[in-house]
């Protein structure tokens, strides 16, 4: 099923991402957490990859998996470091495992790794989907406080203007943690002309790990709320849990409100996490989802 679809029939879109096990790890852990993922009944689940192309076959085989678990996968494809023709055999390996909606990006940038010759941005990657594989539905991503390596936003979102008049038929925003960041976001991608659904990335900081990599990689703002979450309970795992489920639970609840196409949440495998926050946001879900879609 294509994803554009459902923003056709939700108001809401509700979603997870996972990334992949290594390529030499057993399936059993993540096929556990499929099948936790899968009751919750997320509108799909997308699949991470790595930038460099290898293990890119097992975002095939995990979205394969979550096919047979009768979740909607979404899977990652980066093109900053693969030439034409790996990007090829990703797109026939996904077409094989029965994937529908790809989401097309440049990728994180690897220390050492040789740049494509194919390739330099995820638009390039979004036309050549839409030429190549005209059946897959392209997602994109987008970046509510700005794509780091632009000088200022409305220069990045000029450049997603063109990524996504290229093909992309939804976008998915980088985390943030400040709910007006993305609703002016949202305002600004407007006057752009930038049309199509952009659901909200939600990440729950729960873990010490969570935030040491978050605050150092992500380069999002972080919030008083959550400065003082870290300081207090950054040592107390257990706090720091319930805290982070419930900051997430109350920025989705202020998303909902404010009548956004979806949220994705950044699960990092951990389905506790999703089933807590899925459990605390499914009646509002039900409620907003009760309207017709924009
Ligand atoms: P682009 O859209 O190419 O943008 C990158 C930079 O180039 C921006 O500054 C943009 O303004 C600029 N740019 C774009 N087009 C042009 C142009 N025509 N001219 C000049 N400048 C331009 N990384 C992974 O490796 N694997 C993953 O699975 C993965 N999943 C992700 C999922 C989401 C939802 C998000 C938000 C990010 C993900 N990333 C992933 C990280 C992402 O690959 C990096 O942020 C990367 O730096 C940029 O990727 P992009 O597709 O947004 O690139």
């Amino acid at each position: 099923m294509k994803i554009s679809n459902l923003f056709r029939e939700k108001k809401s879109v509700f979603s997870f991402e996972i990334f992949p096990p290594k390529p030499t790890a057993d399936l059993s852990g993540i096929e556990n957490t499929v099948s936790a993922l899968a009751d919750l009944s997320p509108d799909y689940i997308s699949v991470t990859c790595s930038a460099g192309g290898s293990g890119n076959s097992r975002t095939a085989e995990i979205a394969g998996m979550l096919k047979k678990y009768g979740v909607e996968p979404l899977a990652h494809v980066t093109c900053g470091n693969s030439r034409a023709e790996d990007v090829e055999k990703t797109l026939a390996s996904l077409s094989a495992a029965g994937v529908d909606n790809v989401l097309a990006l440049r990728g994180d940038r690897i220390a050492g790794a040789a740049l494509s010759p194919d390739f330099t941005h995820a638009s390039d990657l979004v036309k050549f989907i839409a030429e190549r594989a005209p059946d897959f539905d392209i997602g994109g991503a987008c970046y509510p406080e700005g794509h780091p390596e632009s000088a200022t936003l409305e220069e990045d979102i000029e450049h997603l203007k063109i990524k996504v008049d290229a093909g992309v038929t939804h976008l998915n925003s980088q985390l943030f943690f400040d709910n007006e960041d993305f609703l002016s976001y949202l305002e600004k991608l407007k006057k752009a002309g930038v049309n199509v659904p952009v659901q909200a990335g939600v990440m729950p900081l729960v873990k010490k790990s969570h935030v040491d990599r978050i605050i150092s990689l992500s380069g999002a703002k972080i919030p008083n709320k959550i400065s003082r979450m870290i300081a207090r309970f950054y040592d107390d795992p257990d706090s720091l849990m319930e805290a982070g489920i419930a900051y997430a639970t109350d920025q989705i609840a202020d998303l909902l409100a404010a009548g956004t196409d979806g949220v994705h949440l950044y699960v990092m495998n951990n389905a506790y996490v999703a089933r807590k926050i899925t459990e605390n946001v499914s009646s509002m879900l039900a409620g907003v989802n009760k309207e017709v879609p924009r």
